[in-house]
């Protein structure tokens, strides 16, 4: 029954005193407006915020170094890129949880830098209570550190492969590369990079960026062609925080 009688016994909001008639009614006798006064779904720190990403190698910095996304795809960059954003951006209470509902970016990486707008839900996890807001996500090309230095070609060490006797074949030598490019594709080191490669005259000069993937690749190398091996480490230049660098030159002699 409604009506004059019933309407005192119907529901109200107990801060604004609007009827259930009129408004919806959370369980604490809040109405969704009261509600999310009195229990925030989220705290925006920064509308906006800016990202580096790497064009060569997709890590991104989502605050000062480039930690992530490092060898994904400019797509899967991009996801990982926005979810760590969001997570920066927005403060959640315990009882609030947000998902990404949609976000615009380009495939590629058509301009030096470009605007994501992202459309994110806070929803309680109790409470049929939701909001729904847009954060920004500028993306900024840069290349990481780590790119800097391939491209400047900076290496930790040097394999030398030798004939015991005589000279290393064309094929011999093609053999060598190939099998260091390959270890340096299948390792995690992001430093295990052939920075460079020189024919001498009996042998082949390999500079790579890695200490530790050199004296590793130099191992699997000796085995391979029953070679022998000797490293010398020496302490090389400085680095930029003035530590001195340890390098190596690596012999490996082949039957
Ligand atoms: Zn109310
Ligand atoms: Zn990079």
């Amino acid at each position: 029954m409604r009506g004059g009688i019933s309407l005192g016994r119907e529901r109200f909001c107990i801060e604004c005193g609007r009827t259930e008639h009129e408004v919806k009614l959370t369980s604490k006798m809040l109405c969704v407006d009261c509600f999310l006064r009195k229990y925030p779904l989220y705290e925006v720190k920064n509308r906006r915020m800016k990202v580096k990403l790497c064009p060569m190698c997709h890590s991104y910095a989502v605050r000062r170094n480039f930690a992530r996304g490092r060898g994904l795809s400019f797509s899967e960059a991009i996801k990982a890129l926005v979810e760590d954003s969001v997570n920066k951006m927005v403060k959640l209470p315990f009882y609030s949880k947000i998902t990404i509902v949609d976000f615009k970016a380009p495939e590629n990486f058509v301009k030096n830098r470009f605007l994501i707008p992202v459309v994110v839900e806070t929803k309680h996890v109790e409470e049929d209570v939701a909001e729904s807001f847009t954060l920004e996500i500028e993306v900024y090309a840069e290349k990481c550190p780590l790119c800097k230095r391939k491209e400047k070609g900076v290496s930790e060490a040097i394999i030398q492969i030798r004939k015991e006797r005589g000279k290393l074949s064309y094929e011999e030598r093609e053999k060598i590369i190939d099998l260091l490019r390959g270890l340096a594709e299948k390792s995690r080191d992001p430093k295990a990079y052939i920075a460079n490669v020189e024919a001498t005259g009996g042998g082949v000069d390999v500079w790579i960026g890695s200490l530790k993937f050199a004296e590793m690749a130099a191992r699997v190398l000796r085995k391979r062609f029953n070679g022998s091996m000797k490293i010398f480490r020496t302490f090389g230049g400085l680095n930029k925080s003035g530590k001195h660098v340890l390098t190596a030159s690596i012999l490996i002699k082949i039957p």
